[in-house]
């Protein structure tokens, strides 16, 4: 394969959070009886009319603003095909005027992707072909739905600027989290709010030209997207060095069979007819509003990251960085910042025990988290310790100094402590002597013994205190 290199660009529709859909007052709801959210509007009825929903506008202003892209003048055309569950045989969507235009974002690794449009449409119905496979070629008969007729929604399309599954997935998920966090979608792919179609080629490695495409449809998960991408990049390489040629086309990914099977061919340019929608008038959206909606919108993913960097004096594109953002934690680093703890750790700590008990920190005060990084970072707790007592409080909560008592933890200072010291002294006399009279280095090799000879309990703040006051008093 490292003759070639894939190229992929993804269409993403989101289906936008609104309480109605896009062009009529039915509720904009998932999972309802069939054939229950339905009006004339959104059953096509002749007469009808639409009418724009401004929450629709609003969302996809805000997601073009998040997504770095111009906010523009746009136009909804009607885009004419026949498929069953489209009662008025057209969509309304937006053409050559999209709404967003030329933005971009950026993958946790550090990488940008060019955003080239996402323009504003309305959902089909939904068909179930009944017998058979449940595929439309062998049905007895099917079944139309049109709840979801008329559902706003935004399809945000990349530039081809993807090269492996992985980037392709790790876009989606930037692209999903951006979605969430401006309040636009809620992310569910398994329920089909977020749906993703992969335009896949591959060229030689080195060359600036585009090879021919495929797009691939009915991937349900971020890990069908990988694999389909992964199986049409493959099929494409076999099919070129074999001397043959890709026939652009769009292809159905069969998750259980784990390949791509032609749908319809894409030879000739798809004719939909467009022309501008008669019944609605061209957005034009107003400066002051976007700078409304801009000041309205928190913190992206990619400025987060930033910040918990900063405060960590870590890489942005580091993944126990990205980690932290992705599982929503951003707050306990603060919380160790706003503390005067060591955030490096809590990012560490978060990265690796936390994210391993998938991020869930119901049972964690920041009282208790900032306490025990306290603990670990002066020494009180061993590394090791300071896991098992986190994998404590993560379950139950509580109090680390209490769970590290519990578990035996306990450190040794004043007495105990000032007899281990006079043990290490007895058997390192000279070491000794060469402290108290001002060689500092020899603080490390002292406090090692100090630590060897109490297994590892010496409480090391304590150590420290004891080393400075015996030094003061000469023995
Ligand atoms: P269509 O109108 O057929 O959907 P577009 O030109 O709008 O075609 O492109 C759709 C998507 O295909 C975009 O995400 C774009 O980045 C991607 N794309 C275009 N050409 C290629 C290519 N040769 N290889 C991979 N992806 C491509
Ligand atoms: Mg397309
Ligand atoms: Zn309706």
């Amino acid at each position: 394969m490292s003759a070639w290199e894939t190229v992929i660009g993804l269409e993403v529709h989101a289906e936008l959070r609104t309480e109605t859909k896009m062009f009529c007052s039915c509720p904009n709801r998932f999972g309802g009886e069939p054939n229950t959210l339905v009006c004339p509007v959104c059953l096509g009825l002749p007469g009808s009319l639409p009418v724009l929903n401004s929450k629709a506008v609003e969302h996809a202003a805000a997601v073009g603003i998040a997504l770095h892209c111009r906010v523009q003048g746009s136009v909804f055309h009607r885009k004419n095909y026949f498929y069953p569950d489209m009662p008025k045989d057209y969509q309304i969507s937006q053409y050559d005027r999209p709404i967003d235009a030329d933005g971009w974002l950026e993958l946790p690794g550090g990488k940008r992707v060019g955003i080239e449009r996402a323009h504003l449409e309305e959902d089909t119905g939904k068909s179930t072909h009944v017998g058979g496979a449940g595929r439309i070629n062998d049905a007895d008969h099917s079944l139309v739905d049109f709840n979801r007729a008329g559902v706003p929604l935004l399809e945000i399309v990349s530039r081809p600027e993807l090269h492996s599954a992985e980037e392709a997935r790790a876009y989606v998920e930037e692209l999903r989290a951006i979605l969430v966090a401006s309040g636009a979608s809620d992310g569910r792919m398994e329920e089909g709010s977020l749906r993703v179609d992969a335009n896949v080629s591959v060229r030689p490695a080195g060359s600036a030209v585009l090879g021919t495409r495929c797009e691939i449809k009915n991937m349900n998960s971020l890990r069908s997207l990988g694999r389909a991408v992964e199986h049409e990049a493959a099929r494409q390489v076999r099919l070129l060095e074999g001397g043959g040629r890709v026939a652009q086309e769009t292809r159905h990914w069969d998750e259980a069979e784990g390949r791509t099977t032609t749908m319809r061919s894409k030879e000739e340019a798809d004719d939909y007819r467009y022309f501008p929608e008669p019944d609605l008038v061209p957005l034009d959206p107003d400066p002051q509003w976007l700078e409304v909606l801009r000041a309205g919108l928190p913190a992206m993913p990619s400025q987060r990251r930033a910040s918990v960097a900063a405060a960590a004096g870590m890489e942005p594109g580091s993944e126990a960085v990205a980690t932290v953002v992705r599982l929503g934690l951003d707050r306990y680093v603060e919380a160790a910042v706003a503390a005067g703890a060591d955030a490096a750790l809590a990012v560490r700590r978060l990265a690796n025990e936390v994210a391993a008990e998938a991020g869930s920190v119901d049972n964690l005060t920041p009282d208790a988290w900032v306490a025990l990084l306290r603990m670990e970072a002066g020494g009180e707790l061993t590394t090791a310790q300071a896991r098992t007592v986190l994998k404590d409080l993560l379950a139950a909560g509580g109090d680390p100094a209490a769970i590290a008592a519990a578990h035996g933890f306990e450190v040794l200072g004043g007495e105990a402590l000032a007899g281990a010291l006079d043990q290490v002294i007895a058997a390192e006399p000279e070491a000794w002597a060469r402290y108290l009279a001002g060689e500092d280095k020899l603080q490390g090799l002292i406090i090692g013994r100090l630590k060897a000879a109490t297994a590892g309990k010496a409480d090391l703040a304590a150590a420290a205190g004891l080393l400075a006051s015996r030094r003061a008093a000469g023995r």
